[in-house]
């Protein structure tokens, strides 16, 4: 099959400023891909390289594009380099010509509380809507202060609650011990990537804490593609995977992979435009497992709502999901 390429890359500013341990993020940059096949048929994907994530850059997937030229078959998509992972998931998601059925009628969303103290105004509001999944970013602040605002933030969450700490790789093994050491008497679901990556003896060091305290682990920026989960999977990983499919190429193997491992899984957002967040949010509906909240309580996010993916609320339901907005999505960014 050959198929007329075509792409365009945005910088679409965001409503509000996202901030991680990765620093600031003011616009969202990515690049929207069309494919054309011989048949007429039309389709769309969405490359989201994240910072932080492996070391695609906007930057590189654009020179890609460009190399591909208006022309493109099965093997020049075969032939993007590994390290452009998100670019090769968008390809793929063009060409897809067949949709995984929805396995769930509606799955749950967890609430994104933006960092530090103005988790406090939010949260409560967030419980009246009816979330009991908080995700709240650490590694922004000190840690000591953290736990304060984190004792706070838990004596307002009604009975049953829990929330999901997000370090995003700030913290070394005795900032991650102290926390671990707390977290064992309060209702954390799971601490995401408490040490970076890169960080020298990191997958010894995760591993060595997933095993040493009560309280779960999650591998996020440590799964900057496929190959990731494969090596964390052989490694018997105890914790989660959470699973950004905008990252992730060759998707269905990756997730077959995962459930035939009986993994935990919690599927994220990438911060994509509603294009790439459909395609993640499908894939989260086509899970045979039991499916966490969802990492894609993100919305409002995008300074144009008409970018954004299915409004805040405490469940998704998979109609939701029903239209592809590639068509919209794309003559918006032209
Ligand atoms: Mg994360």
């Amino acid at each position: 099959m050959t198929y007329r390429f075509a792409y365009r890359r945005f910088a679409l500013p965001l409503r509000v400023a996202v901030r991680t341990a990765h620093g600031v993020m003011t616009q969202r940059e990515g690049i929207c891909v069309r494919l054309e096949s011989e048949d007429g048929r039309v389709g769309y994907g969405e490359a989201a390289p994240l910072a932080g994530f492996g070391r695609e850059t906007v930057e590189a997937d654009e020179a890609w594009c460009r190399r591909i030229g208006d022309r493109v078959d099965a093997e020049a998509i075969v032939a993007v380099p590994p390290e452009l992972g998100s670019l090769a998931r968008a390809l793929e998601v063009a060409a897809a010509t067949d949709e995984a059925p929805a396995r769930h009628a509606y799955l749950p969303v967890a609430a994104l509380l933006p960092a530090g103290r103005a988790a406090l105004e939010k949260v409560e509001g967030l419980a009246e809507a009816g979330f009991r999944t908080f995700k709240w970013k650490v590694g922004v602040a000190d840690a000591a202060d953290e736990r304060a605002l984190l004792v706070d933030l838990l004596a307002r969450l009604p009975a049953g609650a829990k929330v999901r700490l997000d370090a995003n790789g700030a913290w070394d093994r005795r900032i991650a011990e102290r926390w671990l050491e707390r977290c064992a008497d309060w209702p954390v679901e799971y601490i995401e990537q408490p040490i970076a990556p890169d960080m020298r003896g990191a997958d010894d060091l995760l591993l060595g804490l997933a095993a040493d305290y009560p309280t779960p682990l999650a591998l996020d920026e440590s799964l900057a593609g496929a190959g990731d989960v494969q090596r964390w999977l052989e490694a018997g990983w105890p914790g989660i995977y959470v699973v950004k499919p905008s990252l992730v190429r060759g998707l269905g193997a990756c997730l077959d992979a995962l459930e035939r491992a009986s993994a935990k899984v919690v599927f994220s957002s990438a911060l994509e435009t509603r294009l790439g967040a459909r395609a993640g949010l499908r894939a989260a509906f086509g899970w045979p497992g039991e499916v966490r909240a969802l990492g894609f309580g993100v919305w409002p996010l995008f300074a144009d709502g008409s970018f954004d993916g299915p409004a805040l609320a405490p469940f998704i339901r998979a109609e939701e999901m029903s239209v592809d907005p590639g068509e919209a999505v794309w003559t918006a960014l032209s």
